[in-house]
């Protein structure tokens, strides 16, 4: 059992503020309780962000070499510890324990690195004729992690905010919390300051809202649901802190007429059922020409229907459960919604994968005969759902692709790169990918529309983090 009953306040691991409660943490496998965990109050709260406030003069001046000394400690202290992290995320949030080391854990020590190497590199003072531009750390940030990839987040808003001289004050999600609680006891013991970096568990309600209010507070940065991404800015409004969002997504892969289509359907279903789906530039809308619609959903269904769903614990698991289990009836729901509103099922469906009596297990799921008007094609689901959409040429698919709420990313596959790039011009999102390319960290992460505002990763998301003053004569 794990027992995570104390916050990390200026330096230590503190008791909790009368008032607060305990909550279950719950393993979605077996939805068995694994641990408890303390839920803070706006007194926990108030006391993070005096500890934060008492640290930002010292830790806003030290120099970028102490600075990247700490941050590469940070990265030794989770290379040493890699395995408890994935174990921990693969028992929170269900994920193949395969997928926690390599992608959980991999990606959130790929941007640790990354930040390193950024900071390195970025110019803090730049000459602008005889007068100079100055960027200077924003104050205290509070940062506000989801679920979904949660190592990923803590490690990339907390480095990034300490590489520009912040000190934060961290609220992991209920749902995800040892991942976080392991990465406070690697930045105790990599040396950070007393106060430089805080942590304090809770509801989003509570110490999200109380964190998001806070006069002490200079910036929230949100990762999230888009619900909550506006709540968050709501709360923040009275004090005009900046505020970064990172919200939802309901991103088009738009696979062009000359595209290899078998190789360019499976990438598209094998990205989106990573993670059970849970992942917010999840390329959620395939969008096909309706010439080799067919074909498409056909081999679509045939990859969702390999997939090997199962126990998180099992190496040989590619598909692990859906996080908790709020979410994974937000999943069924939506699953029957699409059938209700006349999309065919060509794979998956209602229910749990056969085999799989208990835990939070979701079926891969293909739907065919989706128009994109229809709730599947228009709300994040956030599960291994995808709709399958025809359409009829490329300004139909670029029409399609760019009517959405959202505007997170694309995914465009063609045997013409200049061809792609023309189309990736045409759309409305933070990051288009040609042809399955893999991420690059060092490139500017974030939405357009209700995706968000932020971004995050390399010089811009450090920039976000910064304040620019210019110092004229
Ligand atoms: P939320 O957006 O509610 O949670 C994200 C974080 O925000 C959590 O730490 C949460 O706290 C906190 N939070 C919630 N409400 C507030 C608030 N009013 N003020 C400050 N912080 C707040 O995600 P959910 O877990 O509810 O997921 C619901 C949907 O959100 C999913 O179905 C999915 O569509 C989307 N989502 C998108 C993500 C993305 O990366 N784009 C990530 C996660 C979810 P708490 O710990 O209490 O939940």
């Amino acid at each position: 059992m794990y027992h995570a009953d104390k916050f990390y306040l200026n330096g230590a691991w503190t008791a909790p503020a009368a008032g607060g409660t305990l909550a279950e943490i719950v393993n979605p496998a077996t939805e068995a309780v694994i641990g408890t965990m303390a839920m803070g109050t706006a007194e926990d709260v108030d006391r993070a962000v005096e500890a934060a406030c008492s640290a930002f003069p010292a830790w806003s001046e030290t120099s970028r070499e102490a600075r990247l000394d700490l941050l590469e400690r940070i990265l030794a202290g989770c290379t040493a510890r890699k395995e408890d992290l994935a174990m921990a995320i693969s028992a929170e949030i269900g994920a193949p324990i395969s997928l926690a080391r390599t992608a959980h854990v991999g990606l959130a020590l790929a941007q640790l690195d990354m930040v390193v190497k950024t900071l390195r590199e970025f110019a803090f003072e730049t000459p602008h004729g005889s007068n100079t531009v100055r960027r200077e750390p924003i104050g205290v940030a509070g940062l506000i992690t989801a679920w979904n990839w949660p190592l990923v987040m803590v490690c990339n808003k907390v480095a990034t905010a300490l590489a520009a001289g912040c000190t934060v004050v961290l609220k992991p999600s209920e749902i995800a919390p040892l991942d976080a609680r392991i990465f406070a006891e690697i930045v105790h013991e990599a040396g950070a300051p007393a106060g430089v970096f805080n942590l304090v568990q809770g509801a989003g309600q509570v110490v999200g809202a109380a964190l998001c209010a806070h006069r002490g507070v200079a910036m929230v940065s949100f990762t999230g649901s888009t619900r909550a991404g506006i709540e968050v800015a709501r709360n923040a409004a009275p004090t005009v802190k900046r505020v970064a969002q990172e919200l939802g997504g309901k991103s088009p892969l738009i696979v062009l007429d000359d595209a290899d289509l078998g190789t360019a359907v499976k990438t598209g279903v094998m990205q989106l059922m990573m993670n059970s789906g849970q992942t917010c530039v999840a390329p959620t809308r395939m969008l096909v020409p309706r010439d080799r619609y067919d074909d498409a959903v056909g081999i679509a269904a045939a990859v969702a229907n390999g997939l090997k769903v199962g126990d998180p614990s099992d190496a040989g698991t590619q598909v692990g459960t859906i996080s908790n289990r709020q979410q994974y009836e937000k999943v069924q729901r939506m699953i029957g919604i699409g059938i209700e509103e006349g999309a065919r099922v060509a794979a998956g469906g209602p229910g749990r994968p056969d085999g799989l009596a208990h835990g939070l297990y979701a079926r891969p799921t293909i739907f065919a005969d989706v128009r994109n008007d229809m709730t599947i094609a228009r709300e994040e689901i956030f599960g291994p759902v995808l709709a399958v959409i025809p359409y009829d040429d490329e300004d139909d698919a670029i029409a399609i692709a760019n009517d959405t709420d959202y505007g997170l990313a694309a995914y465009v596959a063609s045997g013409d790169t200049a061809r792609a790039r023309r189309v990736a011009a045409r759309i409305r999102a933070g990051s288009v990918r040609i042809n399955g390319a893999s991420t690059d960290l060092s490139l500017p992460f974030g939405g357009y529309k209700a995706s968000g505002n932020g971004r995050e990763n390399g010089a811009h998301g450090l920039a976000e983090f910064l304040e620019c003053k210019a110092v004229i004569g």
